[in-house]
């Protein structure tokens, strides 16, 4: 097969067959490639960053075309979803010309899946456009549907605005999971709500356990922790979950849920490890690859990438990092070390 050439690949080189998925040094094929477009967002969530936040130098982003230029290098090296996150990754100027450019690789057959995780801030003006690139699924996080304790989890949003965001993704045909941070004291008490509210709305709910990473100015980590493996015993006394083989190529657990026939998901690093059958990797908006969310492994992707327009010496390099990907993370929250355990933001690897 022939990746078609965009302005992101002119070169002739670049045009090269698709291979069978690179495998990591314990047997996982790397098929499954998540990029945060920008480290920048319109939200400050508590869990994720400090109010003030210091973004990246715009200098040192890649621009949209060399983002477009190293999936196509994963892609033709066996990558065969791709998920856009950031930062918001609908608040990057013209991303919609990437989202698009990618979505042609689902036309011509080299991409299984294009997606979005996203705030859903953005979704009211960009769901029509993304469903007509060829974006059939979003992960849309909302960790409460009380407008009050959004405004204070968010710090900058609206949890109405989202609501007509998830509408519009809705009507124009993209199927939406939800994805909410459980959090003690704050939306623990609500998660039931929110289970019935997906079920009424036909979406599949996923549950991610607080994670240790990068400084959040001051908010105590050990104080948000909340262990799902309770969650899910007290949802049990109201629902019944069914543990079902579903998967989205996700870390999450799945179980049916009877009574509204969606789904529900865990996500819990911190309780349960989910690295043997991981099959990703995760790239910067400034081309650094990491290996693994929870370990500080990375390669650099930009500096080779800029080198030569040919991709021989860009793709040697994923080649090299995937030959490091580590066994699993360390995921630990733990008051000896302190609450945070990779150093980095969620909103630089991407969640
Ligand atoms: N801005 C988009 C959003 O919020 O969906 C995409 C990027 S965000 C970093 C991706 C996911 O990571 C979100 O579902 C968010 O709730 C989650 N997240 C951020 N920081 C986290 C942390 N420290 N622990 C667990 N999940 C986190
Ligand atoms: Fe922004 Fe997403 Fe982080 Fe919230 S979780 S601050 S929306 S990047």
């Amino acid at each position: 097969m022939t990746i078609e050439t965009s302005p992101a690949q002119s070169s002739p080189a670049n045009m090269l067959a698709q291979t069978d998925p690179v495998i990591d040094p314990f047997g996982r094929a790397i098929t499954y490639l998540r990029v945060s477009v920008t480290d920048r967002c319109d939200f400050r969530c508590v869990y994720c960053m400090s109010e003030h936040m210091s973004f990246l130098p715009k200098k040192d982003l890649l621009t949209l075309e060399e983002l477009e230029r190293l999936c196509r290098a994963f892609v033709k090296m066996g990558v065969r979803k791709l998920r856009l996150t950031g930062g918001e990754p609908l608040v990057r100027r013209n991303v919609m010309q990437l989202i698009n450019n990618l979505g042609g690789l689902i036309d011509s057959g080299h991409l299984d899946e294009l997606t979005l995780t996203t705030n859903g801030s953005q979704l009211g003006r960009f769901a029509d456009q993304l469903y007509a690139a060829g974006v059939r699924r979003v992960n849309v996080s909302i960790d409460t549907l009380d407008s009050i304790k959004f405004k204070e989890i968010t710090r900058w949003g609206r949890l109405e605005q989202v609501l007509a965001g998830v509408e519009a993704a809705k009507k124009a045909g993209l199927q939406v999971k939800i994805n909410a941070v459980a959090l003690k004291g704050v939306n623990d008490e609500e998660i039931d709500q929110m289970l019935a509210w997906c079920g009424a709305e036909g979406f599949d709910l996923t549950l991610i356990e607080v994670m240790p990473m990068g400084d959040i100015g001051g908010e105590e980590r050990l104080d948000q922790y909340l262990p799902l493996t309770l969650v899910r015993s007290r949802l049990a006394k109201n629902w019944t979950l069914e543990e079902s083989n579903h998967s989205t190529g996700g870390p999450a657990r799945y179980f049916d849920v009877k009574e509204t026939g969606q789904r529900i998901g865990f996500i819990t690093p911190l309780t349960h490890n989910f690295c043997e059958s991981c099959n990703r990797v995760r790239l910067t908006c400034t081309g650094t690859l990491y290996m693994c969310l929870g370990q500080e492994d990375a390669a650099d992707l930009r500096e080779p990438l800029r080198i030569s327009p040919d991709n021989a010496i860009v793709e040697q390099a994923i080649r090299d990092a995937i030959a490091h990907k580590p066994k699993g993370h360390d995921f630990v929250i733990d008051r000896r070390q302190g609450a945070q355990s990779v150093g980095r933001h969620m909103s630089v690897t991407g969640g």
